[in-house]
């Protein structure tokens, strides 16, 4: 089976991690803060903190924002559950805003339509958190203005998109939001096996989530609430996590971001030639703004249902008897049972419905051969054009 999505693992990789695991120590060394100044030189932050997962970078990312109960957080419903959840981690309570039908990302002008009628029932978000999916960066100069006027903060979420641009900048850089969020699971354009990161701008924001992520405890003086005991000392002063990240993972990360962008660029080459070779079938292809340079974390297709015989399903199961490990991302979050109780109805937000019905994710990754691509794009053909 082909993969929709894989790491790409070198010796200098493995080397890397192998040092690491010789070395004094397994966490809390030198490795992680290398990691981190590598992220936040590569995408012009001025802070970045590494942690286990994105998961764990969204959710001490609520918490620095103070998101918490009675707040609201808003996302889009074509995201994974993590974009979401970390707003229900804080006791808040989250809610939705529908997708832009071309970029399939979260739709400012839906965004500023809910914003007047929340305004004006009194229940505003606190938080926004808007996901680059499959690395193409939403429209934050748009989102932003919204922030402004209503005075939300933005969390980018940024798990498809290290190594993408908006405007020219890398994602990341924080012109138009608070907090961004990468994720390095091993589908995701840089790996660390487990493990993501949070950037910003704010010294602030920083400490605070430097705080949250290892027990809320802290070892600076300056932080204390009266002068060290001795030399051992240490203070709890909030309540925190276990949400560290370890040398070894900080090591490959390290290892992985010194071929970023040719991760980035290879994927390019690859979306190129589905573009070329995919463009006389029944399918809408992904739409690229002309002012942004994707991560390409996916290439997503959607079926034109009404000129194919067989259904979205069907599809999807004939790819995968072919050998095709297609995949789905994602399934509305609002339709899942645990969202459902909260009451969301399929059809509030009926463009991700759209999407959901249509979208299929094609294997996209670093060591995709072309000879394997060449027999997705054949296996497509067989399947959806009507002369064959
Ligand atoms: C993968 C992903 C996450 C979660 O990342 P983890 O590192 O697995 O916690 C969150 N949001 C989006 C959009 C993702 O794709």
């Amino acid at each position: 089976m082909i993969p929709y999505g894989k790491q790409d693992i070198s010796q200098a990789d493995v080397d890397a991690v192998l040092e690491v695991l010789k070395s004094d120590f397994l966490t809390q060394g030198p490795k992680v803060p290398e990691f981190e100044a590598k992220v936040a030189g590569h995408v012009g932050a001025k802070h970045a903190l590494a942690v286990n997962s994105a998961t764990s970078a969204l959710h001490i990312a609520c918490l620095a924002l103070g998101l918490g109960e009675g707040d609201w957080l808003w996302t889009t419903p074509v995201t994974f559950v993590a974009s979401a959840n970390c707003g229900l981690y804080c006791g808040a309570k989250v809610d939705f805003v529908d997708i832009d039908p071309r970029t399939y990302n979260l739709c400012p002008k839906a965004l500023a339509a809910k914003l007047e009628e929340a305004e004006q029932e009194g229940r505003l978000p606190k938080v926004v958190v808007t996901v680059h999916l499959c690395g193409q960066p939403c429209d934050m100069e748009a989102i932003n203005k919204l922030a402004q006027r209503y005075g939300f903060r933005t969390i980018e979420d940024a798990s498809h998109g290290i190594g993408g641009k908006y405007q020219g900048e890398f994602i990341g850089n924080g012109r138009y939001s608070d907090i961004t969020v990468f994720s390095f699971h091993p589908v995701k354009i840089v790996t660390t096996a487990e493990g993501g990161m949070a950037v910003t701008n704010d010294d602030q924001l920083a400490a605070k989530m430097n705080l949250l992520r290892s027990h809320g405890i802290t070892r600076d003086p300056a932080l204390m609430t009266h002068e060290p005991d001795g030399p051992w000392y240490y203070q709890q002063v909030d309540l925190g996590y276990n949400f560290r990240m370890t040398e070894l993972q900080a090591a490959l990360g390290v290892s992985q971001m010194q071929r970023l962008d040719d991760f980035v660029a290879r994927r390019h080459k690859l979306a190129k030639r589905y573009d070329q070779q995919l463009a006389g079938l029944p399918l809408t292809l992904p739409w690229q703004h002309p002012d942004s340079y994707s991560g390409l974390h996916l290439y997503v297709i959607r079926l034109q249902l009404e000129k194919t015989t067989f259904s979205h399903r069907k599809v999807f199961e004939l790819l995968r008897e072919e050998g095709v490990g297609v995949n789905l991302h994602y399934i509305p979050v609002h339709t899942q049972p645990y969202y459902q109780q909260m009451g969301f109805e399929e059809n509030d937000f009926p463009q991700s419905m759209a999407y959901y019905r249509e979208a299929i994710s094609l294997p996209m990754f670093y060591g995709l051969t072309e000879q394997k691509q060449d027999k997705v794009v054949a296996v497509l053909n067989e399947i959806l054009d009507e002369r064959t």
